[in-house]
């Protein structure tokens, strides 16, 4: 499945972000190029070898198959607030462009009252019309997360959404039980197969679906059907070569009534395409490429990773996964 693709001549990469995000300040992985364009291979570092598999078939995926038949040509994307105080959260906001925005909370044990303030400048910066939606990346316990979410669901002047707000299925089923705030499995959404399916029942009005970490379109397609619920697909902090499968996916699904996480293009200070196939929000919104755009020889030798020992620890792991995901 993968003897036709060009790992020797895998690129190891380096983007500063422009803010630190899921505890990182500059975005690593790999460019790896195939007969149908380039796959992009991304784990986070804290992802062992076994879980970076399915991360690899993602870029496998891109790299040697066409994308799946698409249904949308356009996907309306999310603004992504980080932990910023309510006059940043605000500008942020006003520039984006977007009428949706997802604002991270719960970033530390007495974050509400910060929490608070942040999602009201968002809903004055969106105005009535726009949508609030809030992510606690797993961190409350049940009732922490009641408590919170009827007082942001009141500063927000009503949330569209609380992405994992708490850690288990059980967990999040009693938050939903107790709250009006519809409730979105991100973290939760891990497998394509029925128990999905029953872990998600009850817990969840909505389903995260990232196709990088579940193994390319095709299989996060599976998973969303499997999921039983509306979807909304998330990026996992890629270049545009990554995004485009991610937009493969949205493209694919067959219904999309929510505003993605694919914007996550602005966290970064460069890309590895052209300025004119950079997969960026315009308007709120970004048109889904034909094929995964190739990356720019000028771009790849700005961001080159210029640490010869994180390239060689690149290049290690991809070997280390490949091993793993075609044994023998
Ligand atoms: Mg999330």
């Amino acid at each position: 499945m993968t003897a036709d693709l060009d790992f020797a001549g895998a690129l190891v990469y380096a983007i500063p972000l422009r803010m630190r995000f899921r505890g990182i300040t500059v975005r690593e992985g790999m460019l790896i190029e195939g007969p149908a364009g380039w796959g992009e291979f991304c784990p986070f570092a804290d992802y062992d070898d076994a879980e970076s598999v399915s991360w690899l078939l993602a870029a496998v995926e891109q790299a040697t198959r066409p994308p799946p038949a698409r249904v949308r040509g356009r996907i309306a994307v999310n603004c992504t607030v980080p932990a910023v105080g309510p006059e940043r959260a605000h500008a942020l906001v006003a520039a984006s462009g977007c009428t949706t925005a997802k604002v991270k909370v719960a970033d530390h044990p007495d974050a509400l009252s910060e929490d608070l303030a942040r999602v009201e400048a968002v809903r004055a910066a969106l105005g009535p019309a726009g949508r609030v939606r809030v992510d606690a990346n797993a961190v409350w316990d049940v009732a922490t997360a009641v408590r919170s979410l009827r007082l942001l669901d009141g500063a927000a002047g009503g949330l569209e959404y609380a992405e994992q707000p708490c850690r288990t299925p059980d967990e999040l089923a009693a938050v939903r039980r107790a709250v009006d705030v519809p409730i979105a499995a991100d973290e939760s959404i891990r497998r394509a197969d029925d128990p999905l399916r029953v872990a998600v029942a009850g817990a969840a009005d909505i389903a995260v679906v990232k196709g990088t970490p579940l193994g390319g379109a095709r299989r996060a397609l599976r998973v969303a059907e499997a999921s039983g619920l509306p979807c909304v697909v998330s990026s996992a902090l890629e270049t545009s070569v990554g995004l485009a499968g991610q937009l493969a996916l949205a493209a694919a699904l067959p219904e999309l009534p929510y505003a993605c996480g694919l914007g996550t293009l602005s966290l970064f200070t460069g890309d590895l395409v052209g300025d004119d196939a950079s997969l960026r929000p315009v308007d709120g919104a970004i048109d889904v490429p034909a094929a995964p755009p190739a990356p720019d020889p000028a771009k790849l030798a700005e961001f080159r990773h210029p640490d010869p020992e994180r390239d060689r620890w690149w290049r290690d792991r991809l070997a280390r996964v490949r091993a793993l995901a075609v044994p023998g």
